[in-house]
């Protein structure tokens, strides 16, 4: 077991963000991590990140290193021109071999030199994935990585996390396309301030457990993303 989350609840005040909230990630899992805006699914990674305290409950790590991948856009996006390579050597404690692996290992070597601004959404992603590994992440953490990225980049990213996922990485993914991440993951969490389901993607039923608000605005995410811009 990587990850032992034990009877989390988190409160801001008097809301009740996350209630008793408990589930174990095991070594080798893929986890899609489903739920409507404010359900509290990026309060429970920060929490698994050790970035915010829960108010009860406890999260238990057991030789694991967590890699994070923020949303795009927010890995680097300060105005210093900085080589992609710098970005990924932030991750490696400087180390410019590490690095090169990681960058090796998404595909991404041929573009070391080239500034991280430069490059398309989705390029920026791997290059986010590239720089958790090279500080030798064994479980990665990824919070909508393919938001406002086109669809054939998407499909390379997706690509890539089931290459990563085939070599022995751990995989928490937030997302919001459920069609897709059914396909990819071998477990889906549905969250909604408590678990509303722990299992197998096939037996995941979306009308089920997501309010139509939250199908409202999948079809809306898939229309301004998903169409004319692969
Ligand atoms: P999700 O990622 O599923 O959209 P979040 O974890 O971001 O949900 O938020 C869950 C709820 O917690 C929301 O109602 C949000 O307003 C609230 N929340 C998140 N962070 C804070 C905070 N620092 N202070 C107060 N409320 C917060």
């Amino acid at each position: 077991m990587q990850l032992d989350i034990d009877n989390v609840s988190v409160r801001y005040g008097t809301e009740t963000v996350l209630d008793t909230v408990s589930c174990c990630v095991h070594s080798g899992e893929f986890i899609g991590l489903i739920g409507p805006n404010g359900a509290g699914k990026t309060t429970l990674l920060r929490a698994v990140l050790g970035l915010l305290k829960p108010t009860t409950g406890t999260i238990t790590r057991h030789d694991t290193i967590l890699g994070y991948v923020p949303q795009r856009g927010n890995l680097y996006n300060g105005t210093v021109p900085v080589s992609v390579l710098e970005v990924v050597m932030l991750g490696a404690e400087g180390s410019k071999a590490k690095a090169t692996r990681a960058l090796t290992s998404v595909h991404m070597e041929a573009y070391a030199h080239k500034r991280f601004t430069e490059l398309s959404g989705g390029q920026q992603q791997r290059v986010s994935i590239a720089k958790a590994l090279a500080g030798s992440a064994n479980v990665l953490i990824l919070d909508e990585p393919t938001a406002g990225v086109d669809e054939h980049s998407q499909t390379e990213f997706y690509n890539l996390l089931r290459y990563l996922h085939a070599e022995g990485t751990t995989i928490i993914m937030v997302s919001h396309e459920v069609d897709t991440v059914s396909k990819l993951v071998t477990r889906v969490i549905c969250l909604n301030r408590t678990v509303l389901y722990d299992g197998p993607p096939e037996h995941f039923e979306a009308d089920k457990y997501l309010p139509g608000a939250y199908a409202k605005y999948h079809l809306k995410l898939h229309h301004q993303y998903g169409d004319g811009h692969a």
